[in-house]
């Protein structure tokens, strides 16, 4: 069987799950952590970094952060993982969904100004399968109307939209090391704080509301109970295996990439025949392969070719069921039609994509695509 994910280990988490073991502190906020802080504000000149237990924690520090409250509304792309959408729906937001591009899973820059009213706290946007949005406009939009903009870079590690780290693009971005994602942790995620403003209190949400980092900084002499906040720091040992992965990181993109172009190139007459519809990289964005897929006709075609896929030992997957549609937000959405959103959820579909899949393995994987397209 051919999985469609299979996390890979590079070897180094053990000797560093063993140091952070002998370090004697298992707690979070200790020397892995601050390695793994490092790591992303020396390479991607992000301001300030904090590890969480996951990006969807990184997601509720930011509604925290922007001190979302019932009534606050909050546009979203509805083409994404339910997180994007829980985090702020838990402070009370009523979410205004957006719609996708028409040749993009990512949100469409070009209607968020018409979903803005005088309720709008925030944008969020994802960055589908690592590919930048079109951020230049969506800047535009935000400063012009006061919001603040949420990158949910959770697929977009070391990805760039002309030039410039996603992640360190909105005032609030975050990520995650789910182990489906190109780096992982098992569970594990990070929020990153691009604008000053949010710096003191991000670390005090961090830390179950208190002031115990500044305590630690020597700045006060005693710390206490000072604002809302839970426990969402992870432990020396998430951290530890966290930084075995990060340091490897170039070799992960650069196989991945390789497994990307081979799948991208042995599809091209496919798609020029009409059969199938390829990802398009938009020339602002890069692609760091967080994921590799194809779009067919329509979502019984879907459903055969996922099928097919099976028979021969293959597991393909589709996702995400348009959050607007979903049994929890049906209800509350306010009944606009996101047609390109409902596209990607009947005709999107993802192939087997991990740093181990062999060259043969890929082989297989064409073959029985080209075997289903050309019945
Ligand atoms: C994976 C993912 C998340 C959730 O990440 P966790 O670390 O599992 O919380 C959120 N948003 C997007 C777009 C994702 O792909």
């Amino acid at each position: 069987m051919i999985p469609f994910n299979k996390p890979y280990l590079t070897g180094k988490e053990i000797e560093y799950l063993q140091e952070a073991v002998a370090n004697g502190k298992l707690s979070g906020n200790g020397v892995f952590t601050q390695k793994c802080h490092q790591f992303f504000t020396s390479n991607y000149n992000f301001q300030k970094c904090l590890l969480t237990t996951s990006c969807t924690d990184a997601l509720e520090m930011s509604a925290l952060l922007l001190d979302i409250k019932p009534g606050d509304e909050v546009i979203v792309p509805s083409y994404t993982f339910v997180s994007t959408a829980l985090a702020f729906v838990r402070q009370g937001a009523k979410i205004v969904f957006a719609d996708s591009k028409s040749d993009h899973p990512n949100i469409d820059e070009t209607q968020i100004e018409s979903l803005i009213t005088k309720k709008t706290k925030a944008i969020v946007v994802v960055h589908y399968a690592g590919m930048a949005c079109e951020m230049d406009e969506i800047l535009k939009i935000a400063s012009k109307y006061g919001l603040v903009v949420v990158e949910d870079a959770a697929q977009a590690i070391d990805s760039f939209y002309k030039g410039k780290p996603l992640g360190g693009i909105g005032q609030l971005a975050s990520f995650s090391f789910h182990e489906t994602k190109n780096v992982i942790s098992g569970e594990g995620g990070m929020l990153v704080i691009n604008d000053p403003k949010f710096e003191f209190r991000s670390e005090i949400l961090w830390e179950k509301g208190t002031n115990r980092a500044e305590f630690f900084r020597g700045q006060v002499n005693k710390y206490g109970w000072v604002d809302t906040g839970s426990s969402f720091l992870p432990s020396e040992l998430t951290a530890a295996f966290l930084y075995a992965q990060l340091e490897y990181l170039r070799d992960i993109q650069d196989k991945r990439i390789t497994i990307w172009r081979r799948y991208q190139e042995s599809f091209q007459e496919l798609a020029e025949s009409g059969k199938i519809t390829l990802p398009v990289i938009p020339d602002y964005a890069t692609n760091n392969a967080h994921m590799f897929y194809l779009l067919c006709e329509d979502i019984d075609q879907r459903d055969e070719f996922i099928n097919h896929l099976r028979s021969k030992d293959i597991l393909a997957v589709f996702h995400y069921q348009s959050l607007h549609s979903s049994p929890f937000y049906n209800s509350k959405h306010d009944g606009r039609n996101l047609p390109n959103c409902d596209h990607f959820n009947d005709c999107l579909v993802r192939l087997p994509l991990y740093y181990e899949l062999s060259y043969d393995q890929q082989s297989a994987v064409i073959d029985a695509v080209h075997t289903f397209y050309q019945k």
